[in-house]
């Protein structure tokens, strides 16, 4: 099959289950699985990657699930494609962080394909929806040659690219717990342009009330674009946790959160640049959910 001009030859291959598709994939290390595709085959037609088989795994059982209740939280199946996530009433209603950041990736048109755990999986350190899901505390559900296991995302990410998935394995949903009571978030994304393009610098804030901290919040910080893996900053929530929260700690977060980070120059922005933009960003990230926080 020649799909395109510019795609390398491939099989198409749609497995009907999850033990299928886990030993399809192991046993042919050629073989890649796909959702939306809109990572997969820009890296086919530009020739970085080119595996001899994509295997489809959308219509696996669950795969479309997108639900939620009061005691588990929510549960989006790895096919569930971002502008449902945008659209669904829990979403909006409980995680609206998770919304936000889903509609800051690319194009309407774009987001009827991509997911986020294609996000996920793609494991760029530019992610846009990466940042709320470690925020939100996500855990994926992943299926491999061994059966089903869970893993937290805050432990998933390697390198650029690079992920704890092993041959055979799928992700095949992202669970995330019941957001704290009265939290608020924030993502702000610096892109050469408005629509479609990749983060120069990415600022997820996220906070909520805990009576536990000397300060009576937690202000949790992740970054996006500068580093060679999405950055959770824990200097950031221990700075705040530990209190008094005054204007100052805003200032000094986004120092923290400048020197925490190791961008590098490249075609979108300077790593000085990136710099500059991770302390503004973080600042105004971090006061817009502290003001949400106090109103
Ligand atoms: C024009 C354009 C604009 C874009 N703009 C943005 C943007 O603004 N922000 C942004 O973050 N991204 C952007 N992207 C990148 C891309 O759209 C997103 O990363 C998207 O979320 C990928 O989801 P997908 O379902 O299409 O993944 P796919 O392309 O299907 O897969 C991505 C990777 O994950 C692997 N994979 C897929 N499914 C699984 C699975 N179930 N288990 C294990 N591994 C799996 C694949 O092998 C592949 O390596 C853009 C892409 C394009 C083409």
């Amino acid at each position: 099959m020649n799909a395109h001009p510019t795609l390398p030859e491939f099989d198409y291959v749609r497995p009907t289950s999850f033990v299928e598709a886990s030993e399809y994939l192991a046993g042919n290390l050629d073989a890649r699985p796909f959702l939306g595709g809109t990572d997969l085959f820009v890296r086919l037609r530009d020739g970085s990657l080119t595996p001899g088989y994509l295997v489809d795994v959308k219509r696996l059982d669950g795969m479309d699930e997108l639900c939620f209740d009061l005691q588990s939280g929510l549960t989006i199946g790895a096919a569930t494609n971002m502008n449902r996530v945008i659209a669904s009433a829990d979403v909006q209603n409980h995680y609206p962080l998770l919304a936000e950041a889903c509609r800051t990736v690319a194009s309407y048109q774009l987001r009827t394909r991509a997911t986020i755990a294609g996000n996920i999986c793609n494991a760029s350190p530019a992610g846009d929806t990466i940042g709320a899901c470690l925020l939100l505390g996500a855990r994926l559900s992943i299926h491999g040659v061994q059966g089903m296991r869970q893993e937290p995302l805050n432990q998933f990410f390697l390198g650029p690219g690079k992920t704890t998935l092993k041959t055979g394995d799928i992700v095949t949903a992202i669970h995330f717990p019941i957001p704290p009571v009265g939290s608020a978030g924030r993502y702000i994304k610096l892109g050469r342009t408005r629509l479609g393009d990749l983060s120069i610098v990415g600022v997820t804030a996220f906070g909520y009330p805990d009576a536990s901290l000397s300060s009576g919040y937690r202000l949790r910080l992740a970054l996006a674009s500068v580093a060679p893996v999405p950055l959770l900053l824990s200097q950031v929530e221990n700075l705040f946790a530990n209190g008094p929260i005054k204007p100052d700690s805003f200032q000094e977060a986004g120092r923290l959160a400048a020197e925490s980070c190791s961008p590098i120059d490249d075609v979108r922005g300077s790593a000085r640049y990136r710099k500059e933009m991770v302390r503004n960003l973080s600042i105004k990230a971090l006061t817009d959910v502290w003001e949400k926080l106090s109103t």
